[in-house]
């Protein structure tokens, strides 16, 4: 199958459980909680999206006619370094498109696959790393993996369901909207009232990053 991928580069994973860590970051188009159009936000399952992953025309994006292609992009991207190649795989909800054959092409030019994805879909069971964002007024069907990373605050959440889930770790972070603050101190109290879960920053944004 063919790709709509709205951009792909190299830069340092800034959130969650490996923050700091180098990193190809392919961001699929599309989602299936939002369409992307502003126009369309207030009536969407998911309306505080801070991400543009509408069409393929970001840096190195594009549609890929196979698996190969994208993977040879991702490795272009990586360069020639050998050890620890890492990929996230993002969007929009990457799960819409991510397949066998892709995941596949990936781990044969050596790539360590990561996922960041709202759980509304089954993850690949090949994927190396699972991180779901849950978002209120969807169904997480995806109750398992390697982080869950929920955003804060997000009224209509149901913690007490999310910790009965099967994650390694249970990350919150804070909401970056116009009440960023007020955001940090909400997400600093709730882990200070639940300890299973840890705070997640967004050190990308700290650091001038993708
Ligand atoms: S689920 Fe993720 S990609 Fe989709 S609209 Fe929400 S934040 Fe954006």
């Amino acid at each position: 199958m063919s790709y709509a991928v709205k951009e792909v580069f190299l830069t340092l994973q800034g959130e969650g459980v490996n923050a700091g860590r180098r990193a190809v970051f392919v961001r699929f188009a599309g989602c299936n909680l939002w369409s992307g159009r502003e126009a369309d936000r207030a009536a969407a399952v998911c309306r505080f999206c801070d991400t543009d992953f509408v069409g393929a025309d970001g840096a190195g994006g594009g549609r890929f006619a196979d698996a190969a292609s994208l993977a040879g992009t991702v490795g272009s991207h990586w360069g020639d370094a050998e050890d620890a190649r890492f990929v996230v795989l993002t969007g929009g909800e990457p799960m819409l498109q991510v397949d066998d054959a892709l995941v596949d092409a990936l781990h044969a030019a050596g790539f360590t696959i990561a996922i960041e994805s709202n759980g509304t879909l089954p993850v690949h069971i090949g994927v190396d790393w699972v991180c779901i964002s849950p978002k209120a007024g969807s169904k997480t069907v995806q109750r398992s993996g390697d982080e869950l990373k929920l955003v804060w605050p997000q009224p209509g959440s149901d913690v007490a369901a999310m910790e009965s889930w099967n994650f390694a770790n249970f990350l919150i972070q804070p909401l970056d909207d116009g009440d960023a603050e007020a955001n940090r101190d909400a997400a600093v109290a709730f882990v200070l009232g639940r300890p299973k879960w840890r705070l997640s920053l967004q050190t990308h944004k700290l650091l001038g990053l993708r």
